[in-house]
């Protein structure tokens, strides 16, 4: 085998969705298990569509992916120019060619007239495609348009009665009949090249080797090997991998929830669970491993083991990948990486608490927490006081005997200490565990369930817990029972 070298080809005409990113995982991947070369290049062929703020965020949030390219177009490389656009003189030269071959031909037709054979074609019970009706145009009725103004597109010529013959490096063979294609456009009215015609010009000028891509490209395929072999180049390997589906098998799509990268990100999703998440849709590890890291990710990436289906997006899954990584991480690089949802405010908190107090409570909070935004929002809910009297009597009597209990026996602040005197607290109140603990957890952190009572008593520190019971009391806790 020669040279490995894969590229990523999106259209900047949106965010990166999960799909996409999980292309570029599987491309990136492969190339530097190979030691090969990662390529990106941007298909920005639908000019309307494209548009450069999409771009930049795809490439932005690729590299917080952790997605690294060798070659691309911001950092140019030997097979440059990486963007679509600024490749038109190169398009013209192989159009050109085909025409100088009679490969391919104008056609006048307009889009009505395209949509009226399409629409007879479905009533007909007929898949729709081009009739070709202009291939058999005359030299004088070609001559006639023109001199009408009207520009053509240029259509390939596809050869009927022939087996284009597709050795799927995931799928195995397939078989297409040239029958059931129409007569496709290379080159649109206006000049510019279309997808299927550029992709084969880049793949091959750029000597791309394997394309990995979403298995909704199957059927762009035939019409791209027919022009490999018009033009005498040499495709690369295809391996057209499993759509992602939901949770209810269909597609995934953004109408049923946000799927782009950029909004895990906003959410607080780390990029080395999505990226390990992403080899694992339609992909398998060794062994079933899940949590792969570094090095690994692309040392242990096959071909092989991607399989024919199996790609399911379960949003379960992701928050699991999520919560590991969370909690593998080192607590102070868990305490960088809050910055974006409240630094400042962060910093504050760990200076009211004490480094150390802080630290134990960050632990705490990880533990109950899927995303980094979720940690943040704990944070704030746990630590900040908020003052709200209380009006249910049960509950009342129950926090006015923890103050009195805290305050008459100010036990050494520590976890067995408090274990111990907690224990001691509730059975001496009267009142059952599954009253007690709930209320004194609702006062601390506004929820009747979440940590352990004494870790978070702990972490908190004497004052904090005071302060927290008197804001629910509301009269700074004079009164006793
Ligand atoms: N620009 C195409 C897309 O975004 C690339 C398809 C391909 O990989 O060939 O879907």
């Amino acid at each position: 085998m020669g040279r490995v070298r894969t590229r990523f080809a999106p259209s900047p005409t949106g965010f990166l969705h999960l799909g996409g990113a999980r292309t570029a995982a599987f491309n990136w991947a492969l190339a530097r298990k190979e030691e090969g070369d990662f390529v990106l290049r941007i298909e920005d062929t639908d000019r309307e569509r494209s548009k450069k703020q999409f771009e930049e965020a795809i490439l932005e949030d690729l590299r917080w992916l952790g997605i690294e390219w060798d070659e691309g177009p911001d950092r140019g490389g030997p097979y440059a120019p990486y963007r679509q656009s600024e490749r038109g003189e190169i398009y013209q030269s192989f159009i050109a060619q085909l025409k100088a071959e009679n490969l391919i031909y104008p056609c006048y037709c307009t889009v009505e007239e395209l949509e009226e054979e399409r629409k007879k074609a479905l009533k007909m019970g007929k898949a729709p495609r081009y009739s070709g009706r202009c291939f058999f145009l005359s030299p004088e009725e070609r001559k006639e348009k023109e001199e009408r103004g009207i520009k053509p597109s240029w259509r390939f010529r596809v050869p009927r009665g022939k087996e284009i013959v597709l050795e799927d490096l995931v799928r195995g063979k397939v078989v297409f009949h040239t029958n059931s294609l129409g007569d496709f456009i290379v080159l649109k009215s206006d000049g510019v090249p279309t997808y299927n015609f550029a992709c084969v010009i880049d793949d091959a000028l750029m000597d791309i080797s394997h394309v990995l891509r979403g298995e909704e490209h199957l059927s762009n395929t035939p019409y791209q090997i027919l022009l490999y072999q018009a033009l005498e180049l040499t495709p690369p390997l295809f391996a057209h991998v499993p759509i992602i589906l939901d949770e209810e098998r269909t597609k995934l799509s953004k109408r049923r929830g946000e799927v782009s990268v950029r909004f895990f990100r906003e959410e607080g999703f780390l990029p080395e669970a999505i990226l390990n998440h992403l080899l694992t849709l339609g992909h398998s590890f060794p062994d079933g491993r899940e949590i792969v890291e570094g090095e690994e990710l692309y040392t242990l990436f096959s071909l092989e083991r991607i399989g024919k289906g199996g790609a399911i997006f379960d949003l379960s899954h992701l928050n699991w990948w999520n919560k590991t990584y969370i909690r593998r991480m080192d607590i102070r690089e868990l305490e960088e990486k809050l910055t974006p949802w409240g630094g400042e405010e962060i910093r504050e908190f760990k200076k009211e608490l004490g480094e150390e107090r802080f630290y134990l409570l960050l632990d705490l909070v990880r533990e109950e927490s899927v995303t980094l935004k979720e940690i943040a929002e704990r944070l704030r809910d746990y630590i900040s006081v908020k003052e709200e009297k209380v009006e249910d009597e049960e509950k009342l009597q129950v926090l006015k005997f923890l103050l009195s209990s805290l305050n008459d026996f100010p036990v050494p602040w520590e976890e067995e200490e408090v274990k111990k005197n907690l224990r001691r607290w509730q059975k001496e109140s009267g009142f059952p565990p599954s009253i007690f603990y709930p209320v004194l957890r609702w006062a601390l952190i506004g929820s009747e369930e979440g940590p352990e009572l004494d870790r978070l008593l702990v972490a908190l520190g004497r004052e904090k817990v005071l302060e927290k019971i008197k804001a629910k009391v509301g009269d700074n806790g004079n009164s006793t029972v």
